[in-house]
């Protein structure tokens, strides 16, 4: 409770958290009116009012992967947006008087979407390179659990939240992902979710918030019942960028009551799922419906479940039997100890995930990353299932027996990062695939560039050779965001000194010395 509160006095919150929230997002935006773009440069050229109602433009002649089977894929063909949604996709459209965009050579898809990252941690980016989830580390103890969540979140102001979920988000949207499911943890009073949520809104990238609780048990924490504001105050309208997900994680007590607030108030309730925390037996618990402080609380199709490492076969049938959604963190689960990808687990029960980046502590959030790890792993996983049957036998090339799924492909997990992914956020009505009537999510890559060139197969050009310094478009429903390799409407420079200043407030109230080749 605020200090007027206490002494009686009635106070308007929404309005006095909504004037410092503009004051620092006003800052934080100062390119946007200084002419940055002025003749001359590589933006002149740039659409401009993109998004608007009734506004047209066109991007012609690109390689379009809809993602879309009833749309298809095109050599070369044109996607015409009107406002914020796509208006028709196919060869030559005959339409005149739309600016034209020329993505000639150019691969045109849908954008990325990331199920699962915890946007708060972005000054703390590549700090626990060598670290795990947990001790146990030889020759150090810098671990997840006791330096990130323990140590540094306690002591993260909203100012702080802020700018890490501002300048996180922009980040993103510079590799091409256009849609996140953050899962911010730094709940420490409504003023810090409060900063959370307009950091994300002010980035203007498509979003799910993720209300979890709060890292390190700061005193002030009103998860999870502020749902109940925050809901109403932050996501009264279904026609919005971002929406909300209600987090609620099962090794922490009390878990039941976040679950039915979320359920009560009609939001997918997610949490991170993982053996090493001690919650299969838990876990179990709740595939049978006997879950939670009451023993009758169970999964639904409403879950949306991060990792799913280490979990009994009973769970995972139930999983599977009620439409519950899995994301996967591929290279953070390899690195940190979660435990195997279960990538072929889902495969043996015709399940697919959504993909996640989870953390920059560790490992970059870049999607061509994601992409490329989750469809190394399998093949690894599975070229030597096949490999070890032929060891026996003598016959070093053995034929793939019955029973080892296919090894991935390139279209797979482009499935993954985008489809797999609205359907995972309940946003696959809006997002996910170039389909007339979605919005406009788009991305533009060159496939002129001197990694990629010549250009033979289009999911593999993407999958296999591309990284971000190939995304030279991002659009995000109908608005030009990046625009031929430079990110829009933000100042960096400015952006950046200010996340410094953050990264070094929140290391000095920890107590953690900066120390710029430490050996963990
Ligand atoms: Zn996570």
């Amino acid at each position: 409770m605020c200090k007027l509160c206490e002494q009686g006095i009635p106070q308007d919150h929404s309005s006095s958290r909504r004037d410092f929230l503009k004051t620092a997002a006003a800052t934080g935006v100062a390119a946007a009116g200084a002419n940055l773009f002025a003749a001359g440069s590589a933006d002149a050229d740039i659409p401009d009012e993109t998004g608007k109602p009734g506004r047209r433009y066109i991007i012609r002649g690109g390689s379009v992967m809809s993602m879309d089977p009833d749309v298809g894929d095109f050599p070369q063909a044109d996607v015409l947006i009107e406002g914020k949604k796509i208006a028709a996709v196919g060869p030559n459209l005959p339409v005149s008087g739309a600016t034209v965009i020329d993505a000639r050579g150019r691969i045109v898809m849908p954008g990325f979407i990331d199920t699962h990252h915890h946007q708060f941690e972005t000054v703390l980016r590549s700090f626990l390179a060598d670290g795990l989830l947990l001790p146990g580390t030889p020759g150090g103890d810098i671990n997840y659990f006791q330096y990130i969540l323990q140590t540094f979140a306690p002591k993260y102001r909203p100012e702080d939240v802020y700018i890490n979920e501002l300048f996180g988000s922009l980040s993103q949207l510079d590799d091409g992902v256009t849609t996140v499911h953050d899962i911010s943890q730094i709940h420490h009073s409504p003023e810090h979710s409060d900063a959370a949520i307009q950091g994300i809104m002010d980035s203007g990238r498509r979003a799910a918030f993720g209300y979890f609780e709060s890292a390190g048990a700061v005193s002030g924490n009103q998860y999870p019942v502020d749902a109940r504001r925050i809901k109403p105050q932050w996501f009264s309208s279904t026609d919005q960028l971002v929406t909300m997900i209600m987090g609620g994680e099962i090794y922490l007590p009390g878990y039941e009551q976040a679950w039915l607030i979320g359920r009560d108030l009609g939001l997918q309730v997610a949490a991170h799922i993982l053996s090493p925390f001690g919650m299969r037996p838990t876990f179990d618990a709740l595939a049978q419906n006997q879950g939670g402080d009451s023993g009758t609380l169970g999964i639904g199709a409403d879950n949306l479940f991060v990792h799913m490492t280490g979990m009994s076969d009973l769970a995972w049938e139930r999983v599977a039997a009620v439409g519950a959604q899995v994301s996967l963190a591929v290279p953070i689960e390899m690195n940190m100890r979660h435990g195997m990808p279960p990538i072929l687990k889902m495969q043996s029960l015709h399940m697919e995930p959504s993909l996640s980046v989870d953390v920059e502590v560790t490992l970059t959030a870049d999607f061509f990353t994601q992409m490329r790890s989750t469809m190394n792993l399998q093949r690894a996983l599975v070229n030597q299932m096949i490999l070890d049957t032929g060891l026996a036998t003598g016959n070093w090339w053995p034929p793939q027996p019955d029973g080892v799924p296919d090894p991935l492909t390139t279209r797979d997990v482009l499935r993954y990062a985008t489809v797999n992914g609205a359907k995972a956020l309940r946003l696959d009505g809006k997002t996910g695939s170039l389909t007339p009537g979605k919005e406009a999510d788009i991305i533009i890559l060159d496939a002129t560039a001197i990694n990629v060139a010549p250009l033979n197969q289009v999911p593999g050009a993407v999958v296999s050779l591309m990284d971000r310094t190939n995304v030279e478009t991002v659009i995000v429903a109908g608005k030009i965001r990046k625009w031929k390799g430079r990110l829009r409407d933000f100042d960096l420079v400015s952006m950046r000194r200010k996340l410094e200043a953050s990264r070094d407030f929140v290391f000095e109230a920890a107590g953690i010395p900066q120390d710029l080749f430490r050996n963990n």
